[in-house]
């Protein structure tokens, strides 16, 4: 489009290009700045779009508009310029990247505060009050009837109240007079979050409880018993949800309990330090590793400017991050450190903070709205120079970041997966670094098979750190791995033992508790219900064409590819050896901690996972308790493999490494080997010599085999010869197209028609590289009560392709995602 010139008097006259918080696509949109501002790049502004105000980020400022006819901007929504020029940039990756709305991008890096949205109220004028209903056109009348009802409404009560289409007739009822509309900036408030439990009233006597239970009102009995249970208090959103909101709301009503609400804290606390500590001298490899970061730091020619930092666990990886942040704050720049939520624990923090004291700010998921607030503009003024949180802390707003660190890289807390932009932080990581000047640092001990070979190919130089560092109480030298034995729990079966607990595991946990040692029992969450496995030897069914498991559907009694769609007959019998003993996979935490309870009577054992951990509270209670070691076995999740140092631990138990193995995606294999790989480096980390076991049906599984040899190279020279035949990434790149409904059909012939639209638009423009998967059903098939359906698009450039198809309203593009099922 060619730029006109203004044709207003005003020679100075100023244009600004603003991206607007509307559904609005990728583009800015031009808007005439008034005398009385004073606009730049990176201001948030209030403009007017369509017949109602919203807030916009201002991109550029320019003497020519892109379109003849240009409206004011109404205001500034906040006097300093929020966005850096390096930020509206990644702002504009992002959304060529993810597919996103260019004020979305913007909007991650905006202060909290301002993330709110407008409220307009619609009030009826005097006018109004006396005007008849029926003198007005047809379609009008809704509205004044409400307005004559509610003379003051907010504009989105009255769009859920009649009906978008009678808002459309709020702009003529305006012009005509009868009503006013004012729109306000909604801040959110300095409001605490709270949580609200259920627990017992005081003065509960146990007759009440007795005729309670005596009485009809069964869920009533069943909650109140959870009541009183020992242990945790439940949440009254998840007791509304178990038993019932009538539940709740009877024994409410006869005061047999309360409800009590609770601030919800950060859950971490940070120990004040005024002297800053002194580093350690590093070894041979630190120094090596360190050399070539600070020759990075040092000067922009050294290429490649993004480092992969190969380490187990305990090799001293951290020790280099805060080293070169050291030299990152000595030349005046900034650093930020990431880490999996899920590792932001004290003991991580309290190092930062021990080194660099007063100069780090934390943010993370559970801060308060206030705390949040005063975090970004801590950073934005430069009280701050190193943020260390999650994802997020990567759009804080730093003026010259020097530094980018992603602790454990692989970790797939590191994508955004919901919402959008559907970013990954390391991706986003490497392009603000480029951005910006900045040294990117990837730390793992287990690296993501893309960026391994990404590493190869010299896009990241590869540094290495293969020892433990031994504890300090010991002397100079090279510390142990755990050593880890696979348990092969069918010949237990043969064997008579139907336990969950392997012959070898029992004695292994008595062996560690004898000495006085802790023990940690791992069982992982995900893939547990739906994959059908021979229980004699080990078999699982995998589809022809992706190499993923198929899973099992009930409702059409069928195995399905969840990545192609191939749909086949349950067996009866297992292909491989006939055996009749074919079942489902499932256990649970509760059922590992009771039978742990039940075979080691003298220990105390305890369980820690997402549902005692949602209350940051209990998370500490339970973790504390085996920290003091006054517990001394710990049964849990995904959540105990992460940053946990706990030198007494002399024992890692991994009760079914299968779990996860069938998950139909074709990073099954790398998550579990990642898992499995972490539990075990949680054995062994202090003076004791660590232990691991591994039980499993299918020792020969590479995943499983090489996480027990802690083998990586081992691990990515299958995996990479896997991804390169079925040409996964990092040999193509992916978009998963999601779509959603609660009618079963629909969903599918949607997924079925967009799968034509994409090969027809393939076929148009003669590309041979790409290829469309699919459709298939979601991995669970059914969420929330919808159908969900995939389409996989595999091409050099997924979201090129996508752009130059139109997508029906109630598809989700997630490009790059971490998984496809
Ligand atoms: P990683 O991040 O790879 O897990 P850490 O940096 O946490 O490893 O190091 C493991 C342990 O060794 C920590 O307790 C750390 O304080 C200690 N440590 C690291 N480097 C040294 C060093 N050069 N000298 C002495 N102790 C060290
Ligand atoms: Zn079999
Ligand atoms: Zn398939």
């Amino acid at each position: 489009m060619a730029l006109s010139r203004c044709q207003r008097e005003d020679t100075d006259m100023s244009f600004a290009e603003v991206a607007v918080d509307a559904p609005a696509g990728n583009r800015t949109f031009s808007y005439s700045v008034p005398p009385s501002l004073s606009v730049e790049p990176g201001h948030a502004v209030s403009v007017p779009f369509g017949p109602r105000n919203v807030a916009g980020i201002v991109f550029s400022v320019a003497e020519v508009a892109q379109v003849e006819r240009t409206r004011d901007i109404v205001d500034l929504l906040h006097a300093d310029i929020l966005l850096r020029p390096h930020q509206l940039a990644l702002a504009h990756w992002l959304t060529d990247t993810y597919m996103a709305s260019l004020y979305e991008a913007a909007s991650l890096m905006l202060p909290p505060a301002i993330r709110g949205q407008h409220i307009t109220m619609v009030s009826l004028t005097a006018k109004g009050v006396g005007t008849q209903v029926e003198s007005v056109p047809v379609g009008q009348r809704p509205v004044l009837a409400y307005l004559q009802e509610h003379p003051q409404s907010l504009q989105s009560a009255l769009r859920r109240d009649i009906g978008g289409a009678a808002e459309r007739q709020l702009p003529r009822l305006e012009r005509s007079g009868l009503l006013e509309r004012q729109t306000t900036w909604k801040r959110p408030g300095q409001r605490e979050r709270f949580v609200s439990f259920l627990v017992t009233a005081p003065g509960l006597s146990e007759d009440s409880v007795a005729d309670l239970k005596k009485g009809r009102a069964r869920r009533q009995a069943a909650l109140m018993d959870t009541v009183l249970t020992a242990g945790p208090p439940i949440k009254a959103t998840e007791a509304r949800r178990r038993f019932g909101a009538s539940a709740v709301a009877g024994l409410l009503e006869k005061g047999l309990i309360l409800e009590e609400r609770i601030p919800v804290q950060s859950g971490i606390q940070v120990q004040e330090h005024n002297e800053a500590e002194a580093p350690p001298k590093l070894t041979g490899h630190q120094q090596r590793a360190l050399a070539q970061i600070s020759a990075a730091l040092e000067s922009v020619a050294v290429e490649p400017r993004s480092f992969l930092l190969h380490g187990v666990t305990g090799s001293g990886k951290t020790e280099v991050y805060l080293q070169a942040l050291a030299q990152t704050l000595g030349k005046g720049k900034q650093g930020i450190i990431l880490v999996p939520e899920i590792s932001l624990t004290p003991q991580t923090l309290d190092r930062f903070n021990r080194r660099f004291p007063g100069r780090v700010v934390v943010v993370h998921s559970e801060l308060t709205p206030a705390q949040r607030r005063e975090a970004w503009w801590r950073l934005y003024r430069g009280e701050a120079d190193i943020v260390v949180g999650s994802r997020s802390a990567l759009f804080a707003p730093l003026s010259n970041p020097g530094l980018i660190v992603l602790d454990e890289e692989h970790e797939w807390t590191y994508k955004q997966a919901e919402g959008t932009p559907r970013y990954h932080a390391r991706e986003a990581a490497l392009e603000l670094a480029r951005l910006t000047g900045a040294v990117t640092v990837l730390g793992s001990a287990t690296p993501d098979v893309v960026t391994y070979y990404q590493a190869q190919r010299e896009k990241h130089r590869s540094l290495k750190l293969p020892n433990r560092i031994r504890p300090i109480t010991e002397l100079e030298g090279i510390g142990s791995m755990a050593d880890v034995r696979i348990v092969d729990m069918r010949s237990e079966l043969r064997a008579g033992n139907r336990s969950m607990f392997s012959e070898p595991l029992q004695e292994a946990v008595r062996r560690a508790l004898d000495v006085g040692g802790q023990v940690i029992l791992f069982l992982n969450r995900r893939g547990s219900s739906t994959h059908v496995q021979c229980r004699d030897c080990g078999h699982s069914v995998e589809c022809r064409s992706c190499a993923t498991p198929m899973t099992y559907h009930g409702d059409r009694q069928r195995l399905l590819c969840h990545h192609c769609g191939r749909m086949q007959q349950e067996p009866s019998a297992c292909p491989v050896c006939q055996s009749r003993r074919i079942r489902y996979l499932g256990v649970g935490t509760q059922r590992v901690l009771q039978e742990a309870q039940e075979l080691f009577p003298d220990a105390e054992a305890v369980r820690w996972d997402r549902d005692v951990s949602t209350i940051s509270g209990q998370r500490d209670l339970v973790l504390n308790k085996f920290i003091r070691g006054e517990a001394h076995i710990l049964v849990g999740t995904q959540m105990v493999t992460k940053g946990l140092h706990i030198p007494n631990v002399m024992l890692v138990g991994v009760m079914l490494a299968d779990l996860g193995l069938y998950i139909p995606d074709f990073r099954a294999q790398e998550r579990v080997f990642q898992l499995l790989c972490q539990v075990a480096g949680r054995a062994g980390r202090g003076a004791l010599a660590g232990e691991g076991i591994i039980q499993t049906y299918q020792p020969d599984n590479y995943a499983v085999q090489v996480a027990a040899s802690q083998d990586y190279e081992a691990f990515f020279e299958q995996e990479i010869a896997f991804r390169r035949s079925f040409r996964y990434p990092p040999f193509s790149r992916l978009a998963k197209l999601t779509y959603s409904h609660t009618d079963a059909a629909l969903s599918e012939g949607e997924a079925e028609r967009l799968c034509r639209v994409l090969l027809r638009h393939q076929r148009a423009i003669g590309d041979t590289e790409s290829a469309v998967i699919g459709p298939a059903p979601g991995y669970p098939a059914r969420l929330r009560g919808k159908y969900r359906w995939h389409v996989v698009l595999r091409s050099p450039d997924p979201a090129g392709f996508l752009s130059q198809v139109e997508l029906t309203a109630g598809w989700v593009v997630d490009i790059d995602p971490v998984s496809v099922s």
